[in-house]
C-alpha cells in the first residue's frame, strides 16, 4: 500500500489533491508523505523487535528539516556524512547520543564539531583518519569512540556508482588491513574503540551480500576481541533496495531482513546499529512536473517538461527508472502514444526515460515521477540557474511548504562583480 493513489480521478499523497499542490505551490515541486516516511520507519524498527537497535536514518537520502524531526520523533537516530548534515540533524532534535558519523574525508573542523556535540560514535574509514581524529581529540581533551568501516570486499548494489563494498572501492579500512588498524587505534589516547561498522552499497535487492558481509564481520568481531578490543556496536550500513514502480522486482521485506540478521547476529551480543535511508524516504516522495510542450520529432515524440536534471539527477546519473503517471487518471478510450521525457536544461542527459508509452498528454498535464523521496532533492542543484526545486510534506488533509523555492534575484545576491575595470 502507498499513500499516493488516485482519488476520484487525481492523484493524491494522503488526502491532498496533487492537482492542489501543483497550483498552489506551482512545479516542479516534491512533495512527500507523512503517513509513508512514518510507515517505513515503523516496519523497519518492528523487523528488530525484541533487540538493541539504534536505526540511524541516513540523512543523505534526504535531509529536509521537516523529515529529520518527524524520523527523530518516531526515535530515529542519524547517520550524517559531513558537518551540514550534523548541524540539520542536531537542529531537528535528533540527540547527539543517537547520531553517527560516516564519509572518507571527514575535515578536523567537522570532527571538532562532532565531538563537541558528543555523538555516539565516528566510523572511521583510513588510517590517515584515525590520526587526525586522534590529534583533534587529544587537543580537546575527550576520546572519539570509534567504529572502523571495514570494506568486506562484497559485490552488491544497484547500479556500479552505488556499490562501495568491493576492495576497489574508496570506502572503508581493507579487509586485511582491519586488525591492524585497530591495534593501531587501541593504543591512540584521543581514540575509544567500541565497535565495527560495515556498509556495501545502495538498492540491494538480495539478502545474499548482506548475510556475506555480516558473516565476514562476524568472524572480524570474534577476532577482534580475542586481540582484548572492546566490540559492543556492530554497525551493519543501510542498502536495502526498493521497488521502483509497480512491476519492478521486489527487494526483500524489512521482516525477512530483520530475521536474516538477527539470526546471523544473535551469538555476537552486540547493540546493532543501521543506517537506511532508501528505504525510508524513496518511496514516500515523489516530483511533480508540468508538461511544457509536446514536441513531435523526426521520428518520436517528446514530453517536454518543467523539470530537469538538476532537480532530479538519477536518471542521468544511474539510468534510474521512475515510474511516470498523469496526475488525472487517463479515461479508458485516451490513445497510448510512445514518448521521451525530457527537461530543458541542455544537456542530451536530461532525459527521464525514452520511448516509454503514455496516455496521449497535452501541453499542462501535470506528472507524477514516483519513487523520488530518496537522493531526489538532495542532489538537486541550479544548473542554468534554475531555482531550487522546493519539498511540501503532506499530513492528512494538510500540506506544508517545507523548503521555499528562491527566487532567481536571491540566487544572484550571492554573486558580486569585482570592481577591477
Ligand atoms: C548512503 C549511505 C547509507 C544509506 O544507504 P541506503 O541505500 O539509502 O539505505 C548508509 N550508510 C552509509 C555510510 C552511506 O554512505
Amino acid at each position: 500500500m502507498r499513500h499516493f493513489e488516485y482519488i476520484d480521478g487525481v492523484m493524491h499523497a494522503e488526502n491532498v489533491s496533487l492537482a492542489r499542490i501543483a497550483s498552489e505551490v506551482g512545479t516542479p515541486v516534491y512533495v512527500y508523505s507523512r503517513a509513508t516516511l512514518t510507515r517505513h520507519f515503523n516496519v523497519f524498527k518492528d523487523a528488530f523487535k525484541g533487540r538493541d537497535v539504534l536505526i540511524a536514518y541516513s540523512v543523505k537520502a534526504n535531509s529536509n528539516l521537516a523529515v529529520l524531526s518527524l524520523l527523530g520523533k518516531l526515535g530515529a537516530g542519524a547517520d550524517v556524512v559531513s558537518g551540514g548534515e550534523l548541524a540539520r540533524a542536531l537542529t531537528a532534535g535528533i540527540p547527539a547520543s543517537k547520531i553517527v558519523f560516516s564519509g572518507v574525508g571527514k575535515k578536523p573542523a567537522e570532527m571538532r564539531a562532532a565531538l563537541t556535540a558528543g555523538i555516539r560514535m565516528f566510523n572511521v574509514e583510513s588510517e590517515p583518519e584515525l590520526e587526525a581524529l586522534n590529534d583533534v581529540a587529544v587537543s580537546m581533551g575527550v576520546r572519539a569512540p570509534i567504529s572502523f568501516r571495514v570494506n568486506p570486499d562484497v559485490t552488491a548494489g544497484g547500479h556500479e556508482k552505488i556499490s562501495t563494498g568491493k576492495a576497489e572501492n574508496k570506502f572503508g579500512v581493507a579487509w586485511s588491513a582491519a586488525e591492524d588498524a585497530y591495534a593501531r587505534a587501541a593504543t591512540l589516547p584521543g581514540i575509544n574503540i567500541v565497535g565495527v561498522d560495515v556498509h556495501i552499497g545502495s538498492q540491494i535487492d538480495d539478502l545474499a551480500p548482506f548475510k556475506m558481509a555480516i558473516d565476514k564481520v562476524a568472524g572480524l568481531i570474534k577476532r577482534l576481541r580475542a586481540a582484548g578490543h572492546s566490540i559492543k556496536i556492530f554497525d551493519i550500513g543501510g542498502g536495502l533496495g526498493i521497488p521502483y514502480g509497480a512491476n519492478a522486482p521486489a527487494p526483500p521485506l524489512p521482516s525477512e531482513y530483520g530475521q536474516m540478521v538477527k539470526n546471523a547476529t544473535a551469538h555476537l551480543g552486540v547493540q546493532m546499529v543501521f543506517e537506511p535511508g532508501r528505504m525510508i524516504a524513496g518511496n514516500a516522495g515523489v516530483l511533480l512536473s508540468t508538461v511544457t510542450y509536446v514536441k513531435r520529432g523526426e521520428n518520436r515524440d517528446f514530453l517536454i517538461v518543467d523539470a530537469a536534471m538538476n532537480d532530479l539527477i538519477r536518471p542521468a546519473l544511474y539510468d534510474a527508472y521512475h515510474e511516470i503517471e498523469p496526475i488525472v487518471a487517463p479515461k479508458p478510450e485516451t490513445a497510448q502514444v510512445l514518448y521521451d521525457v525530457v527537461g530543458p536544461v541542455c544537456e542530451s542527459g536530461d532525459t527521464f526515460t525514452k520511448q516509454r508509452e503514455f496516455p496521449q498528454m497535452n501541453t499542462g498535464d501535470v506528472i507524477v515521477m514516483h519513487s523520488a523521496g530518496a537522493y531526489g532533492a538532495v542532489q538537486a542543484g541550479q544548473y542554468n540557474t534554475r531555482p531550487l526545486v522546493p519539498e511540501v510534506l503532506v499530513n492528512g488533509d494538510l500540506y506544508a511548504v517545507v523548503r521555499d523555492r528562491p527566487t532567481v534575484e536571491e540566487i544572484l545576491k550571492t554573486e558580486s562583480i569585482p570592481d577591477w575595470d
